[in-house]
């Protein structure tokens, strides 16, 4: 993409709106535009972010087994009605009429949609597992928008629904859920820690929280410090296998680590004091087990093996895909910008060129747009005929993780420079070698 043909509208002056970090750099970098209370247009670099989430989320859930479909946003106020919930929801709910008098709502959670297309197609239990899941907008008339995309009224979620035939295989795809979330977060470059939570209006009581922590979160968060050195990295997880899920659940989970809802100071009481942390996070997702709740009241049997109808066992998985983009930049920014992790960017590179116009500059930054399209990466040339100051603030602003620059001098000498956002380190080399260094470094994102 070149940035003279592009659409990025940044903003020179700090948003006074704008409280909190994520949300000033999301305003400036041009990637939102506040449409009403909460609900916001997704400019186009935000917009950029927004699929690349949605992307690792997607892999991540159908490496795992989960089946995508989508369900609509509006929804009928009858189904609720059958749940109990479309009274017991409150005021969150948007609620609206259509021309016929009916009444429907605008989906805060889609338990009773995927009950309802559960029942309808499925009655035997040698159909089970099935886990289905959707990303789709959510609305929620929260009482205090704020904080950007963090806490909106619309926003994207993906929800994900599991049925199974027992509590233990429901259980099972609890902790498939779980480990499924570890990897989607740290693909993202974020550590999100699996925490003991309410179960607050979905019901049940098996449920985590994941939490990012940063100072800004609304949560308040008590852990054992030795669950911060827990990564999962690299390693192979066989997701059918009940022993290896529940192995890792148990090594993500066994230490201390509660939201303010559930926390019990004796426990917290019993780390050693040197690791007890109060702090506070942000919650990028949640996982539930809730066992027959719906599928009892709203039918939802299967013929288990004896023959007879049986409730099936289900929970709800959620991950805030478009919160994500705040807690990301909450976690990785500095006083000049965002620093995108490589999973995430927007643009893999940024190509500065120092002298628009000259031919020889001009012509070697066409050169290495090329290659690096070519090498299936997604560079954003600034070929604006700017200062070189504007130019850096720009890309440091929007934060694309490695930027090269291009200029007369270096050229004379063969090289171009290739530097790091978050280091800011820089090292010179011939443009095919920042090409080839770049195809290595983003290897395991694309
Ligand atoms: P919260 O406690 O923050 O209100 P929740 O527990 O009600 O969230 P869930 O029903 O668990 O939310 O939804 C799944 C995920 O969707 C949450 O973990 C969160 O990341 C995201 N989410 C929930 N509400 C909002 C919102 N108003 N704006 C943006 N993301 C949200
Ligand atoms: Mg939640």
């Amino acid at each position: 993409m070149r940035l003279s043909r592009y659409f990025l509208p940044v903003l020179k002056e700090t948003p006074s709106e704008a409280q909190i970090v994520s949300h000033r750099y999301m305003l400036r970098a041009g990637m939102i535009k506040q449409a009403q209370a909460g609900i916001y247009s997704w400019l186009p670099l935000g917009f950029k972010v927004l699929k690349r989430i949605e992307q690792i989320v997607h892999e991540e859930q159908e490496r795992a087994g989960h089946i995508p479909l989508l369900m609509p946003t509006l929804q009928s106020a009858d189904l609720w009605r059958e749940s109990g919930r479309y009274d017991d929801y409150g005021e969150e709910m948007l609620r609206i009429t259509d021309r016929h008098g009916r009444d429907m709502l605008y989906g805060p959670t889609n338990e009773e949609l995927i009950t309802d297309i559960f029942r309808s197609h499925v009655s035997s239990y040698k159909d089970l597992p099935l886990t289905l899941y959707h990303i789709q907008w959510k609305f929620r008339d929260e009482v205090r928008p704020r904080f950007g995309v963090m806490r909106g009224r619309e926003f994207l979620m993906k929800d994900g629904y599991n049925f199974d035939l027992t509590k233990e295989a429901a259980l099972h795809a609890y902790n498939r859920h779980l480990v499924s979330y570890l990897r989607t977060y740290e693909r993202m470059g974020l550590q999100a820690i699996p925490m003991r939570a309410d179960s607050g209006p979905i019901g049940g009581d098996d449920t985590h929280e994941f939490l990012v922590l940063a100072d800004t979160g609304e949560s308040e968060v008590f852990y054992d410090s030795a669950v911060t050195d827990l990564t999962f990295g690299d390693r192979a997880i066989d997701y059918d296998s009940v022993e290896e899920c529940a192995g890792i659940m148990r090594e993500f989970t066994e230490k201390y680590a509660r939201t303010d809802e559930t926390h019990d100071e004796a426990k917290f009481n019993e780390i050693p004091e040197e690791r007890r942390r109060v702090a506070r996070g942000i919650e990028v997702g949640q996982i539930f087990y809730f066992g027959t709740k719906y599928s009892e009241a709203m039918g939802a049997t299967v013929q288990g093996p004896d023959g007879k109808p049986t409730p099936v066992h289900m929970g709800s998985h959620g991950i805030g895909v478009s919160r994500l983009l705040g807690a990301i930049i909450e976690a990785s920014h500095d006083d000049k910008g965002i620093i995108w992790p490589e999973g995430v960017t927007p643009f893999h590179v940024g190509i500065v060129n120092l002298k628009q116009g000259d031919a020889e500059a001009d012509g070697a930054c066409e050169g290495l747009e090329t290659a690096l399209i070519n090498a299936g990466l997604d560079p954003l040339y600034d070929d604006r005929k700017e200062r070189a100051g504007g130019k850096f603030a720009t890309m440091d602003l929007i934060g694309l993780p490695w930027r090269i620059t291009v200029g007369p001098r270096g050229l004379k000498n063969g090289v171009v420079e290739l530097t790091s956002r978050r280091t800011g380190e820089s090292e010179e080399m011939a443009p095919e070698a920042a090409v080839a260094r770049l195809v290595e470094i983003y290897a395991k994102h694309l």
